[in-house]
């Protein structure tokens, strides 16, 4: 492969209008849309609009006349299609490990007889201290530790829920969410998703593949924005589930200012306080955006985009599956000094980033990068690995974000 090739490819992109929505600086690959997407440009608008004429004018008639009361379910919907999710299944509100905390225990309270909770120790550490948090409160709740890979060595009648990431965060490795699901309901347990890494990296199609239930962040491949609010999706069957974080904006009616709780119809009962609404407002934009994008395509570029990026670094220390299928839409290495590499990399201006302890990530958000952008940055890599630039001392100072 030639640049010249590259820059044929990004020529006949059927995405390649997107890369134009999006504010990216002069002089960068972005390679880190994993952590946080990049900014749409029409998100600015939105939001000025919602401070200034809707908070600034509007002021509190705007829960009613700007839609502002209903926006967690309607991005909720906006979002269902993303997912494979039917309307009134998902709602917006909370982070991940909020999210988290109330899916693992309305599924605990769904399989009361059952004391085992399910979680990967390879899996992103919030998911693993929020098992722990739950697993405290309740009675004689007990925590197995397994991979996809090893679920059938810990799958019994005690286990009450399965908890694993689609996407490692680490490898990028992907797994089955089909067979997976249907290994643990062989077992009489639910399921719980966490797709951080793979909500619009890829389709996913929670309705066909039985899934219980799953979170997952719109800061990332989504582009929300930097803490933008996650999502929770949940089933319909599971639709009467009690999740204990039982606050007002998940009552069956806020306004009535009742003394006892009573939990609201559909996925709306994982709602729990007042919604941010500035937050709300980013990914209300992005979301706009997203509902133009033709999945089957995204998914097509993105095993492009990582192939390409496989095949430039042949030599280096590759995590990330080789095999298409069994990608997300990230590639990772090991190397001993993988944080000063990063750090020398984005100097060039070419933006991946480090996990502990020696993972160099690099994310390729079809919407936004190119092939030619793919062929840079490989360049860039080969050419800080060759030189020993990252050697250079400043490029050890660790930062509180990696
Ligand atoms: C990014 C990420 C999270 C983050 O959770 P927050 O509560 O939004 O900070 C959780 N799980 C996975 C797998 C992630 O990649």
């Amino acid at each position: 492969m030639t640049r010249e090739e590259c820059l044929a490819l990004d020529a006949a992109d059927p995405l390649a209008a997107f890369r134009a929505e999006f504010t990216l600086p002069e002089g960068v690959v972005y390679l880190d849309g994993n952590s946080l997407g990049a900014l749409p440009r029409r998100t600015s608008a939105r939001v000025t609009q919602l401070i200034d004429e809707e908070w600034g004018q509007g002021l509190i008639r705007s829960w009613n006349t700007a839609g502002w009361y209903d926006l967690p379910r309607g991005l909720g919907d906006r979002l269902a299609p993303l997912v494979g999710a039917s309307p009134g299944e998902v709602v917006v509100c909370d982070s991940t490990s909020v999210n988290l905390f109330k899916t693992l225990a309305a599924a605990l309270r769904l399989r009361p007889g059952r004391k085992v909770v399910v979680a990967d120790p390879d899996s992103f550490p919030t998911d693993l201290y929020v098992t722990e948090g739950v697993g405290g409160l309740f009675d004689g709740v007990r925590r197995r530790l397994a991979g996809p890979d090893d679920l059938s060595g810990v799958l019994d009648d005690e286990v009450a829920v399965v908890l694993l990431s689609h996407v490692d965060y680490r490898t990028g490795r992907l797994y089955d969410m089909a067979a997976v699901t249907e290994q643990v309901h062989r077992h009489g347990a639910l399921m719980i998703w966490d797709v951080c890494h793979s909500v619009g990296a890829l389709p996913l199609r929670f309705g066909d593949c039985d899934v219980d239930f799953a979170v997952g962040c719109t800061y990332k491949y989504l582009n929300g924005g930097p803490g933008s609010p996650a999502f929770v999706y949940a089933a319909e069957r599971h639709h009467a589930a009690d999740q204990p974080l039982t606050g007002w904006f998940g009552h069956t009616d806020p306004f009535a200012f009742d003394v006892g709780y009573v939990a609201a119809p559909g996925a709306g009962r994982f709602l729990v306080g007042t919604p941010p609404m500035l937050s709300l407002a980013g990914l209300q934009a992005s979301l706009d955006l997203w509902s133009t994008v033709d999945l089957a395509a995204l998914r097509a570029k993105s095993l492009a985009l990582t192939g390409l990026f496989i095949e430039l670094t042949e030599g280096l220390d590759l995590v990330t599956p080789r095999q298409p299928g069994r990608r997300g839409s990230q590639v990772s290495f090991r190397h001993p000094s993988g944080y000063q590499v990063v750090q020398a990399l984005i100097e060039r201006g070419v933006i991946g980033d480090f996990r502990t302890p020696d993972i160099m990530r690099f994310g390729f958000a079809p919407l936004y990068v190119g092939f030619c952008d793919v062929w840079d940055a490989a360049q860039q890599l080969a050419d800080v690995l060759a030189s020993g630039s990252w050697q250079q001392d400043r490029f050890s100072q660790r930062s509180a974000v990696t």
